[in-house]
């Protein structure tokens, strides 16, 4: 039996986490939507639409890069990155969004709707709606629609409706709020796209099942150009799918060393920074009992990090299983350091990496110096930086 693999028993619980935390009538909608999965999931038909779309439209397999000038210059382990920022729309997300609005299309879901912060998930999910031909719905705070113009502009040219959300701190957890209100205006004809392997049983599941394609591939391509498995693998850690994506194929080989990298912002105190497994404790948030950045009366409390994709006060149940059983380890990765490693990445090897993605990339970078020549370290370089690149000029001054 699979020790590590592990998909969550019939209720949705990785050991103690995830589960359906949700009212009694919305049961049936997510147990609908397992059961139609799990028979996806053997559905030759299906498998092969979405392996078709994964390869002529988001441009899969996405390669495996040796950098090589970033390895010399820190002379410890060598470093490779899984390309994610080359799929179409620039990072991994894509995946698990063309995974969701099919199985919406082929339920008869009449639309698709989500909440989203700085838009990343907006446009990823109005991008697969527009390609799988459904309508979309997405929910963002106003404040967030003011600072995040381009991807306001990107998922109304997609087609979707972008809705302002006036409420609250008119930012990402009101506009979770009002997402979810319309949701259950009319659950069974609506399909809640989830944005990460978070939410209630079966999304962990099935948002991560959507993201394995990364660790898949990289296994055979890895074995392909370096001739044996990776010794140590790196990802950064919002909701976790990037990087249970790469994880979940490697998690058997108990010599694999695996690093989740949560952001630890401007510091450790609450508020400052997003180190959910780091600094949080298990708590119950958006359907589903995980480690929480929370208050001494369960609340989920304010989180914060340079790369909004990241700044999200709980976390996919499989991580903290993972974290508990001491399968993976996490570890913090600052402001300073994320930007320091973006400069370095696209100076040194001409990629400029997405925020999220360049604290992977700072981390495996410390990790590469601690480490002799022969050893090599894995990372998901999860999504490209286009989006980041007037924030970065103007946070340090001057390039
Ligand atoms: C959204 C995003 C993340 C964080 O999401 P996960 O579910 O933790 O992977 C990381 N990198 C990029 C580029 C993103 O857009």
């Amino acid at each position: 039996m699979n020790k590590y693999d592990i998909d969550p028993d019939k209720n949705g619980f990785f050991g103690e986490y995830g589960g359906q935390i949700i009212p009694p009538e919305l049961k049936p909608i997510f147990d609908e939507i397992n059961d139609f999965y799990s028979q996806m999931k053997n559905d030759k038909s299906f498998q092969d639409e979405l392996s078709y779309l994964l390869k002529h439209y988001v441009g899969r397999p996405s390669p495996i890069y040796y950098a090589q000038k970033l390895s010399e210059k820190y002379g410890g382990a060598q470093i490779y990155f899984k390309r994610e920022d080359l799929n179409h729309t620039g990072a991994h997300k894509i995946n698990h969004t063309l995974g969701e609005a099919l199985i919406a299309k082929r339920m008869g879901k009449k639309k698709l709707l989500a909440e989203t912060g700085a838009g990343q998930h907006g446009v990823a999910l109005a991008t697969a709606a527009a390609v799988v031909g459904l309508p979309c719905e997405i929910h963002m705070g106003e404040i967030d629609i003011a600072k995040q113009a381009p991807n306001v502009t990107r998922m109304k040219i997609l087609g979707a409706k972008v809705v302002p959300v006036k409420m609250g701190t008119r930012s990402l957890k009101d506009a979770v709020d009002s997402a979810f209100n319309e949701f259950v205006k009319d659950p069974a004809n609506t399909f809640f796209g989830i944005g990460s392997v978070v939410g209630p049983h079966p999304f962990p599941m099935m948002v991560r099942d959507f993201q394995r394609i990364v660790g898949i591939e990289a296994r055979q391509q890895f074995k392909e150009l370096v001739g044996k498995n990776p010794d140590n693998l790196v990802a950064c850690v919002g909701g976790g799918s990037n990087a249970i994506g790469l994880f979940s194929a490697f998690l058997e080989d108990e010599g694999i060393d695996i690093y989740g990298v949560e952001p630890s912002g401007r510091g450790l105190d609450l508020g400052e920074h997003a180190a959910t497994l780091t600094l949080g404790k298990p708590g119950n948030i958006h359907g589903m009992h995980t480690y929480l950045l929370q208050d001494d009366k369960g609340e989920a409390q304010p989180v914060y990090s340079i790369a909004s994709g990241l700044d999200y006060p709980g976390v996919g149940p499989q991580h903290s299983f993972l974290k508990d059983i001491k399968r993976i380890k996490y570890e913090l990765i600052n402001d300073e350091e994320c930007l320091a490693a973006f400069m370095e990445l696209s100076k040194l090897e001409g990629i400029i990496p997405a925020l999220e993605s360049a604290h992977a990339v700072a981390f495996a970078i410390k990790l590469a110096t601690k480490l002799p020549k022969d050893k090599t370290i894995l990372v998901n370089l999860s999504g490209r930086g286009d989006k980041d690149i007037d924030f970065v000029v103007e946070k340090i001054g001057k390039i």
